[in-house]
């Protein structure tokens, strides 16, 4: 019997409109023509139409999920930080940082986001295991408690984890290979115990007020969640080999030691070597590798039971074309279409040396 997977998607998640300007920045009167910002309704669309159209439309069985409630985003998020996001005028386009922009009807996004993702792990926590995936926008990764950053409002997976735990969860682990550092998840579990938190990541550091974290591996958790944050920042440049070597010489064991009742996979495609907003050069079939091996280290650990949330991805079409990768290899199935992009080559010098050193950086820092 082929392997089905749960597909959590709001058509509220393409109306929060994020403006045009340089990139992510404001428009400059230098240049003739203002492009879409990086995170737009198009990547969305294009990834439910590869889903709906491409070779494993059969297996998903798509869903709408409810906005998130007040009490599931008050589980991670602060009150405070909550009011002053509803208090936006729902008419008015506001930039809260210099790159994460928000205009009328983003609250409703982010909540229908942070639905489709409780009901993307609410469908994978069950005790025979399933698989769920959440299509949705605006990411949540770098979303702190009570902080917005990187086009980031509410924490999806926050907001999704903490719901099975009042649900009774009790231990989980979070694998985001966006490829961008999962910062906001990482301050929310940083003293927890029950949630390992891993991020991928390609060595960009910090990068404002919002973003005080460094993606090092001497942040490596404090007080009881010591030694349960790990953070492999992978040269700029690294493809299919290195993201293969961080997770079967990292990422699995550290996983398997950890012994999750539930797998959380922040799932960009940001990471892809044609990503406008990421430096790393993952490829379709990279992207099926990790999708591949998610499903088997769940399979081991706990279940098969595995969620999977979408984060970031630009490049408008490969990034699409990568989400069909990771999810074809999440169930099993062959590749199924062929890369059209697959020419540049895959950089391999070096990636032992790093995992080995950044392995025994998180060691001696989680042992303190
Ligand atoms: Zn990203």
């Amino acid at each position: 019997m082929p392997q089905r997977l749960a597909v959590y998607f709001s058509p509220l998640v393409l109306h929060h409109p994020t403006g045009a300007g340089v990139f992510e920045a404001p428009a400059s009167s230098l240049l003739e023509l203002a492009e879409a910002h990086p995170e737009n309704a198009e990547r969305i669309s294009n990834m439910r139409s590869v889903l709906l159209k491409g070779p494993i439309a059969d297996q998903l069985d798509w869903a709408e999920a409810p906005v998130a409630s007040a009490e599931q985003m008050l589980r991670f998020h602060d009150a405070a930080y909550l009011d002053s996001l509803r208090a936006i005028p729902d008419g008015e386009s506001v930039r809260l940082t210099e790159t994460t922009v928000l205009g009328p009807g983003s609250w409703q996004a982010m909540t229908a986001a942070a639905g489709q993702a409780i009901a993307a792990v609410r469908h994978a926590w069950q005790p025979d295991g399933k698989l769920a995936y959440a299509l949705v926008r605006p990411p949540g990764h770098h979303a702190q408690p009570a902080m917005a950053d990187g086009y980031c409002f509410l924490n999806n997976i926050g907001i999704a984890l903490e719901d099975a735990r009042a649900r009774g969860l009790r231990r989980a682990a979070v694998i985001d290979w966006d490829v961008h550092h999962g910062n906001g998840t990482q301050e929310g579990y940083y003293r927890d115990p029950d949630v390992l938190t891993i991020s991928l990541h390609m060595d960009h550091g910090s990068w404002g007020a919002n973003h005080p974290q460094s993606g090092a591996p001497e942040e490596a958790g404090e007080a009881d969640g010591l030694g349960h944050n790990l953070n492999i920042a992978l040269a700029c440049g690294s493809g299919d080999a290195s993201y293969r070597a961080a997770f079967d010489r990292l990422v699995a064991p550290v996983v398997e030691e950890f012994a999750p009742e539930l797998i959380i996979v922040a799932c960009g495609q940001d990471a892809n070597q044609f990503d406008p907003n990421g430096r790393n050069c993952v490829t379709m079939a990279g992207f099926h590798e990790l999708g591949d091996r998610a499903r088997q280290l769940a399979t081991r650990c706990c279940r098969g039971r595995l969620a999977l949330i979408q984060e970031g991805g630009y490049a408008l079409s490969y990034a699409a074309l990568c989400l069909h990768a990771t999810l074809a290899g999440v169930l099993g199935e062959e590749l199924g279409i062929s890369d059209p992009l697959a020419f540049l080559p895959d950089p391999t010098d070096g990636i032992d040396a790093r995992i080995d050193d950044l392995a025994r950086r998180w060691r001696l820092a989680a042992s303190r």
